[in-house]
């Protein structure tokens, strides 16, 4: 893979603000009356218009500060923010991740223009409460920033966050980074120092979601996706380094041996995860803009599961493509909840290699529990393609791989605290098929019509006037 590290200019998803911009520029940014209620309401709207438009919510709830959802509900939008086009969205994540561009720091900046050290969560901000049996409101779209103790690296990720009380929230920490870095501080008997940050920009948002090795700063993916450093602030309180033109950020600290009762919460399999003692953050401080905005992630909504499912195609492609150079492209589709199911595109060139590529997916992320493997003729984003190889060209008792009893997602509710089976299927054509078994039929010159050139506009519908004399 090839291509420039950094760009000549700044990306369209480079700015938060920048981007609302575009967003509106092209009508794709509705503006919600006034006041609209924070419980429901404001997730009903969005949900109804994610993918087709984001949403600008102002004095949401009576609240000073508007809220903001669906920036990135479209595949097409995120190759927007990006500066690509979108069979290029894994390409360029790909290069940003061997090219990360570490962030530079400035004194001063626009998200510590106003400074609350009285912490009161549920008043300062605009939180919603999204989905049906959620526990109450939750912070969705905040990018947690934290540092390894060990090599002081820092650290994003987004993990939901449960508003506990004033200055207490409730977080969900799966066996990643963040609860790595929590759980050396917590031997030590310490607390984690940590910053929420809220209204990053997208690209930011996006790099939050690689599947990065420890110790590669995901702000620094960032600034290869910006084409240039990310600029950051320190804290006030604590010396984590958060993006200077973020719209809010939470400081505090995870606390050791604390924990409390969190969810449920809806998430993205389109499922409540339950409620259980889970880790436990004081905030010590709040800063933001003058003119601050609130950005929330609709739990299982579209843009919650593109961000999770974009940068995890990225890391597949990379790692499967460093084993099989036949791997053209793969995609986890939507109805996989963007991170269950697999779709790899192979050209095969030895038989049997579409189940080696099933066991490197496999073994690539413990997410996956259905890799289906096809060939070079088949769109594997028009899932309707993918039930087509399978229906032609895969038999059950010769291409099906079964694997017992193996880690899965914990958040997979068909499985038993996060074991269960995985299934691949191989749907790529066997090599020594005869020519035209296979051959996929088509309707010559099909895509080169010009319909504006072949079809009769004036006619209006009217057969009886446009058909010729018949027999007679
Ligand atoms: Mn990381």
């Amino acid at each position: 893979m090839t291509g420039p590290s950094v760009l000549r200019e700044a990306p369209p998803g480079a700015s938060f603000r920048g981007w609302l911009d575009r967003l509106a520029g092209r009508g794709r940014l509705a503006i919600a009356k006034k006041g609209i209620s924070l419980e429901f309401e404001l997730a009903a709207i969005g949900k109804r218009l994610e993918g087709e438009k984001a949403v600008f919510f102002p004095r949401p709830g009576g609240h000073g500060i508007a809220v903001v959802a669906g920036l990135l509900g479209e595949r097409l939008w995120i190759a927007e923010a990006m500066g690509v086009a979108e069979e290029k969205i894994l390409e360029r994540f790909a290069v940003a991740l061997k090219n990360p561009l570490p962030w530079r720091e400035i004194p001063s900046a626009p998200v510590q223009e106003v400074v609350f050290e009285k912490v009161d969560l549920g008043r300062l901000l605009p939180i919603p409460t999204h989905n049906e049996l959620d526990s109450g409101p939750y912070i969705s779209a905040g990018v947690l920033v934290a540092r390894n103790p060990e090599s002081g690296v820092q650290n994003l990720a987004i993990h939901r966050c449960q508003v506990n009380g004033p200055d207490e929230l409730a977080l969900l920490l799966l066996p990643r980074h963040t609860l790595h870095f929590y759980e050396a501080a917590e031997r030590a008997g310490e607390a984690l120092d940590i910053a929420i940050v809220i209204g990053v920009d997208p690209l930011t948002a996006l790099a939050s979601q690689a599947i990065a090795p420890l110790d590669l700063d995901e702000l620094a993916i960032a600034g290869a996706l910006h084409g240039a450093p990310v600029e950051v602030v320190a804290c006030l309180g604590n010396p984590l380094r958060v993006p200077a033109h973020a719209e809010i950020v939470l400081e505090g600290r995870l606390l050791p041996k604390k924990r409390s009762l969190e969810g449920p919460f809806g998430e993205f399999p389109q499922y409540y995860s339950e409620r259980r003692e889970r880790h436990l953050a004081k905030i010590d401080r709040v800063t933001l803009r003058r003119d601050a905005l609130y950005h929330t992630i609709l739990g299982g909504g579209r843009e919650h599961l593109l961000l999770g499912a974009i940068p995890r195609e990225a890391s597949l492609l990379g790692d499967l493509r460093r084993h099989f150079p036949g791997v053209i492209d793969v995609h986890l589709p939507m109805g996989g909840a963007g991170r269950f199911v697999l779709y790899v595109k192979l050209e095969k060139r030895r038989e049997g290699e579409g189940k080696n590529v099933i066991l490197a997916a496999f073994a690539a992320h413990p997410d996956l529990k259905e890799v289906v493997v096809v060939d070079e003729d088949v769109d594997i984003h028009r899932p309707a393609e993918v039930e087509w190889a399978l229906a032609t060209r895969f038999q059950a008792d010769r291409d099906l791989l079964l694997i017992e009893g193996a880690q899965g997602s914990r958040l997979d509710p068909s499985a038993k605290e996060g074991v269960g089976a995985k299934m691949g299927l191989d749907a790529t054509r066997p090599l020594d098929a005869p020519p035209l078994r296979y051959k996929r039929i088509r309707v010559p010159g099909e895509e080169k019509v010009d319909l504006d050139a072949v079809l009769d506009s004036s006619a209006g519908g009217d057969w009886r006037r446009a058909r010729g004399r018949g027999l007679s």
